[in-house]
Formats: structure tokens, sequence, C-alpha cells
């Protein structure tokens, strides 16, 4: 019943000279098999909709114990979610940066962590999606950039050595119309130079809409940088590479695992780097954990490093008595 339901709904619908598609989501559960009362079997049904949604719509699922139990975490989650920021329950890690030749930081990346009171630390593998589902990613993101900025101008402050602040951000943050502002705000607010401000994003940002292209530019315009983060697992238009105002490729880190005894993550990660350098663009490869990986990128031409094997993300201030030292990390070959 359910797929003619589907089928039937599937043509095209002619209005206003448009053809215009629904994607109907279908929701299903049983009676008495899982539940008696109209209103639990509601809300069931409607569970198991949204479950279909997620799965990318035009498309049905049953009602099952698990859904309920997961949308009730979720739930969970978002609502502490939402107080999170007011509750002072975030704060940012920083993982250093290494340049290959000469083995100094050259940067740091910003890392958001949530210390929510009895579960501990989250990590934003876990709340990040839900952020951006929800919307909340709007607030922190600009929380992120606004406390990323302000500690950089802090540590220039201090006299601690030069370096560039790289601040994760998702492409749910490129549609909403204010983020020229907020990346405004943030460098005014901390009196940074804009170039020291790196923003990370991701490849799927190049099958975006008009829009998404346009705020990249304008952002371009104030003179901060942008890298694409967790480069080669998505879909990158290499023209679109080419044309968009793009200065480092990071290499993701599940090609710089295995290298260099997996041969093909060995020559991804080389033609990542081959690309890049006559592209004109830096390559930074992250999850750096041996020296034989520390090796293999150097040997190979890439400019920066970032992994386990100089550091983890560290606390501001743990990254300030490193800077202070003026430490230069191992990147000895
Ligand atoms: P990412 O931007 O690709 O960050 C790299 C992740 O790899 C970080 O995980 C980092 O802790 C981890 N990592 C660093 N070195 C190594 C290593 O040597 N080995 C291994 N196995 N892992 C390493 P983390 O901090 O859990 O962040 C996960 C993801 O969450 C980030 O991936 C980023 O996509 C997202 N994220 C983090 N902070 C923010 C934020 O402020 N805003 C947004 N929109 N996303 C964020
Ligand atoms: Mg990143
Ligand atoms: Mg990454």
């Amino acid at each position: 019943v359910v797929q003619k339901i589907l089928g039937r709904l599937s043509p095209a619908i002619t209005i206003g000279g448009r053809e215009l598609f629904v994607t109907p989501s279908i929701g299903i559960t049983l009676c008495p098999f899982d539940d008696r009362t109209g209103d639990e079997l509601l809300r069931n049904a409607d569970t198991a909709m949204f479950h279909a949604k997620a799965q990318g719509g035009n498309t049905f699922r049953f009602y099952t114990a698990e859904l309920n139990a997961r949308a009730e975490r979720r739930l969970t989650l978002e609502t502490s979610l939402r107080h999170a920021i007011e509750r002072n329950q975030f704060l940012l890690h920083y993982q250093p940066q290494v340049e290959v030749v000469t083995g100094e930081i050259v940067g740091a990346e910003a890392l958001i962590r949530w210390q929510n009171g009895d579960k501990g630390i989250i990590s934003p593998m876990q709340f990040i999606p839900v952020a951006e589902e929800t919307g909340l990613i709007i607030p922190i993101g600009e929380w992120v950039l606004q406390t990323a900025c302000a500690q950089l101008a802090a540590w220039q402050a201090a006299g601690l050595p030069k370096l560039r602040m790289c601040v994760n951000l998702s492409v749910r943050q490129f549609r909403n119309l204010n983020l020229v502002a907020i990346v405004g705000r943030a460098l005014a607010a901390s009196a940074l130079d804009p170039a020291d401000l790196e923003l990370e994003i991701t490849e799927s940002i190049m099958v975006e809409e008009q829009i998404v292209i346009d705020t990249l530019r304008e952002l371009d315009a104030l003179g901060v940088h942008f890298s694409i983060d967790d480069f080669g697992t998505g879909y990158s238009s290499l023209s679109y590479l080419k044309r968009l105002p793009i200065d480092t490729l990071k290499i993701d880190q599940s090609f710089v695992a295995d290298i260099p005894n997996n041969a093909d993550d060995a020559a991804i990660a080389q033609a990542i780097i081959a690309m890049a350098q006559s592209l004109g663009m830096r390559v930074v490869a992250e999850g750096v954990e041996s020296l034989e990986q520390n090796r293999f990128l150097h040997s190979h031409g890439c400019d920066a490093m970032q992994g386990y094997y100089f550091s983890k993300p560290l606390p501001a201030e743990d990254l300030a008595i490193v800077l202070k030292m003026n430490k230069v990390l191992p990147a000895k070959h």
C-alpha cells in the first residue's frame, strides 16, 4: 500500500507552468503490535516518518522501539545543547600545525569541546551534526570564531611567535546571510589581521548554490584565508578548486593513516600534494602519528603537518607554554 502511495505521488505536478516534485516520507506503526492508544500510535508513526526523512525522504520506515530510544537520546542531546552556550560549557582546544621543513609551529586549529556536566566531554563528531540540523551551529559557530580570534590576539599581545588560527566552519554557516558580518565582528573585536585567520571548509561547499560561493568571495575580500578540510573524501570540482579563493588543502587523515605501507593511500597523498603544488596551494597533512608518515610527507613536498606525532589538541594555556618555549616540535627526519 505504501509503495502504491509513493508511486502515485512520484510524477511531476505542474503548477504555474513549472514542474514540481514531492518527496513523501511515510512512517508506519502497527496496532496492536507497537501500541494500542491513538496518541502513542501517532507518535510512533511520527518518529518513523522523521526517520524516513532523515534517510533522504521519498521512502518509508517502520516504527521500532530502537527508533524511539534513539529519538529520545537525540532530544536530550538537543535540549542540553541549547543551554550549552549560556552555561559556558564550550571550550576550545588548539592543535599546532607544524611546518615540515623547519619544525616550527606556524598555525593552530581550534577544535571545540563540550563539557556537559554529568556526561563529561562530548566529542564534536557527536554534537556538531545535531547543531547543524537544529541551526544551533549559527550561535555556536559565532562563539567559536569570537573565542579563537580573541585567543590569537591574546597570544600576539603576549609576544608569542606569529601563527595562523584555523577555524572549522560548517556549510550550514555559509547559508546564513550574516556570516560575513559575523566574521567581520570577530575580527574587529580582536583587532586581528584578517590574514591571520584561516577558515576550514569541506568539499561539499562546491556543490552548493551560488549564494554560498558569493559569501566565500565576500569573505575572501575581507582578507581571510581558506582551506579545504578532509580533502579527498568528498566530491571536488577541479575547475571550482581553481576558481575559488582557496589557498590550502588539508589531506584527510584517512589517507595519512596507512602511509607509507598502503600503496593506494601513498599514491593518493602524493597526488594531492602534486596537484596542490601545481595549483599554487599549500598542503597540510592531518593525523600524522609516526616518524615514517612524517618522512614520507617531507620527501614528497608537503608544507605542514598536524597530528599526535607532534601534539594532541591542547588547552590554550598549554599551547601557550609550548609557544613560549619557542619549542620546535620533532619534525626531524
Ligand atoms: P577536523 O577539522 O578534520 O579535525 C581533525 C580531527 O582529528 C580532530 O578531532 C582532531 O582532534 C583529530 N586528530 C588530530 N590529530 C590526530 C591524529 O594524529 N590522529 C587521529 N586519529 N586524530 C587526530 P575532533 O577534535 O574530535 O574534531 C572532529 C571534527 O569535528 C573536526 O574534524 C571538525 O570537522 C569538527 N569540528 C571541531 N570543532 C569544530 C568547530 O568549532 N566548528 C565546526 N563546524 N566543526 C568542528
Ligand atoms: Mg578541521
Ligand atoms: Mg579534517
